[in-house]
Parts: structure tokens; C-alpha cells; sequence
């Protein structure tokens, strides 16, 4: 049975965290906006805007984890130092109970009237004065055991008090974990939703999405956040997303901005985009830069490497084309542009780059 004081705290709390629930803007979007409609409308603009909401929900999942935590910290700091004033309390209260009894004992043998009458053993006093003496000692005593007594009555009720505090803080620990990981969960339900989403809609385009198989790419473009911690050319697949193009794959983001870029560049020129080369893992760089000197990146350097560039054919690869115009004054909406080297040093119009910056929210 909770104190009717915990129960006043727990309803405190509860109202609290709804008031931070609908106050969050995050949390408030992500409910108001269902994956139906999403995944009603396939096309790629609606790609582009699945990936920001993908990438917006394993934010808003990420803040979310980053916020229980906090206040677990908190609380278990909190709790901590509840222990340690419990401790201090109960050693105070031992060491006054080692000097309350022997006092207590001496001030009762004090009280006790021997049979001869006489009030041993202080008042064997053969005159007034040292009678007097006697008396004040033991009112002394008496005097002393009484504060002795006041103070366990105080160290109790702080006890008292520290255990009920401690009671309710358990409580509360336990509420806010129960309430955040109800919301994480929300969060992380919803973020999956969308990632299948976004795979169901590639897969309609061609893209030979893996769901959830152990072999291929998964396109899942809330993986992506942990790309940075793998080393250029070792991509674990779970970052990567294969392309329409049989064989090519991308980094997730890189290659759903790719396809939302080659339905437009179909719409405009009736065939998809002609791709010679994307993703190339380090041994890949490697041959390439041993058997063209020059024309490749220092192995372990490329954007390639990262997942992130491509290199085109069909028309794209030669300079001023109509190809190369349209793609200069298109690419950019969908995240993709030719890098400023490229138009010089070395010369590579068929390198073409995506820019997380340009493509993404993150
Ligand atoms: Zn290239």
C-alpha cells in the first residue's frame, strides 16, 4: 500500500509527464502523422519524404532513449544520496544508543532507594555540602538523559521520514521508467512502420530490397547515423541499399535519394540513369586505383568508399551533354550534385556525389 503521500506524488508525476508528452513537438507530430497515409502514395517524392520521416523518427526515438536515461541518472543519483543519509542516520543512532544505555542505567541505579533508607550510592554524604553535590550530579545526569532521549526521538522521525522518501522515490523511478519506455517503444514501433514504408515503395520501383534476410542490403536509412564508426570501403551491408541498377548499391540514404533521382531522370528521358560504378569496398578501390593510376582515389580515401558517389554512363559522362546540363540542374533537389573538383582536377564528369547536408534532415 503506497503512503498518501506517495499517491499525491505519483499524481503529480503522472500529470507532469503528460504535460511533457503533448508538450514535446516531436512526439506530437509523430502521432498526428500516420504511416497509412505514407504508404499510400509511392512515388518519389513521397521516397524523399519517407527517408526525412524515417530519419526524423530514429531521432525523435533516439531523444527519447537519451531522456530516459537522463532520468535514470538523475534518479539514481537522487537514490544514492538517500542511501547515504540512511547510513549516516543509522550510525548516529547507534553510536547515541551506546551512550543512552549506560547513562540510562547509571540515572535508574540512581532512583533506586536501598532498603536502609539512604540514597546510595551518591548520598552517603556526611554533610550538606556533599549531598548537595550528589543531588546536582544526578540532576545532571538526569538532565542529560533526557536530551539523550529527545535526540534518538529526533533521529527516529528523520529516519521515519527518510524511508518514506526513499519509498517514494522508488516509485517514482519506477513510473517514469514504466511511462518513457512506453513512449520509446511508441517511437520505435512507429520508426519501423516507416522504414517498411520506404522498403515497400522501393521494392515497387525495382529496388531488390532484403526484408529482414540475411543476404543483401536492407535500405534502412535510420542505420545510417552509425555508418561514421566503419572505416572507408568497410560498410557493414546493413548501411547499404542496392540500387535499380542490378549490382550497384549505396549507402541507405545515398541510394533512396539515387532512386528518387533516376524516376525523375526516367520521366525525363524515358530510360533510367546508366551507372558504371557506386559503393566499392577496399579492395575494389584498390584494384581500380593499381590498374588506373590517376583516374581513382587514394584507396581508402573515395567517396565511393563511403557509399556515397557514383559514377554515370549513358550520355552523362560527356560534358555539356543535354544529360549532364539536365542532371547539374536537377540532381541537387534530390541531394545529389557533381563536386566542384570534378569539373577540373581531375576532370570527371561522370563522378557524381550526394551530399548529406543537402539530402537530409540529420
Ligand atoms: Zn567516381
Amino acid at each position: 500500500m503506497p503512503s498518501p503521500r506517495s499517491a499525491g506524488l505519483v499524481a503529480v508525476l503522472m500529470a507532469m509527464i503528460s504535460m511533457i508528452s503533448m508538450a514535446s513537438p516531436g512526439t506530437a507530430q509523430a502521432r498526428s502523422a500516420t504511416p497509412e497515409t505514407a504508404s499510400r502514395k509511392p512515388d518519389p517524392v513521397n521516397l524523399t519524404d519517407l527517408r526525412r520521416e524515417a530519419e526524423k523518427s530514429s531521432q525523435a526515438l533516439a531523444d527519447a532513449t537519451k531522456a530516459l536515461e537522463q532520468r535514470q541518472a538523475t534518479l539514481a543519483k537522487a537514490d544514492k544520496e538517500l542511501k547515504d543519509k540512511l547510513e549516516q542516520l543509522r550510525t548516529a543512532t547507534l553510536e547515541l544508543s551506546k551512550v543512552r544505555q549506560p547513562l540510562s542505567d547509571l540515572v535508574q541505579s540512581l532512583y533506586q532507594v536501598p532498603s536502609g533508607g539512604d540514597m546510595a550510592p551518591f548520598f552517603t554524604g556526611e554533610d550538606d555540602a556533599s549531598n548537595l553535590q550528589a543531588l546536582s550530579d544526578m540532576t545532571y545526569l538526569v538532565s542529560g538523559r533526557d536530551e539523550i532521549l529527545a535526540d534518538a526521538g529526533r533521529l527516529y522521525q528523520e529516519q521515519q521520514k527518510l524511508a518514506a522518501e526513499a519509498q517514494d522515490l522508488r516509485a517514482t523511478k519506477l513510473l517514469v521508467e514504466a511511462q518513457l519506455s512506453v513512449e520509446i517503444d511508441t517511437l520505435r514501433k512507429r520508426s519501423s512502420t516507416v522504414v517498411q514504408s520506404l522498403s515497400r515503395a522501393l521494392v515497387k520501383l525495382g529496388v531488390r530490397v532484403n526484408q529482414g534476410g540475411r543476404s543483401g542490403a536492407a535500405c534502412d536509412p535510420t542505420k545510417v547515423s552509425s555508418a561514421a564508426q566503419y572505416p572507408n570501403g568497410l560498410l557493414p551491408t546493413s548501411v547499404l541499399c542496392p540500387l535499380q541498377q542490378r549490382g550497384r548499391e549505396l549507402r541507405a540514404d545515398a541510394a533512396i535519394a539515387f532512386v528518387a533521382l533516376n524516376e525523375a531522370y526516367r520521366k525525363r528521358f524515358g530510360k533510367p540513369m546508366c551507372v558504371t560504378d557506386s559503393y566499392r569496398n577496399l579492395a575494389q578501390q584498390q584494384a581500380i586505383f593499381y590498374r588506373r593510376p590517376g583516374f581513382a582515389a587514394v584507396p581508402g580515401r573515395s567517396n565511393h568508399g563511403l557509399g556515397l558517389a557514383v559514377d554515370l554512363c549513358g550520355g552523362v559522362d560527356v560534358f555539356r551533354s543535354v544529360q549532364f546540363n539536365w542532371l547539374e540542374a536537377n540532381s541537387k533537389k534530390f541531394g545529389w550534385m557533381h563536386p566542384d573538383w570534378a569539373y577540373h582536377s581531375p576532370f570527371e564528369p561522370w563522378h557524381w556525389e550526394y551530399d548529406p547536408k543537402l539530402g537530409s534532415l540529420l
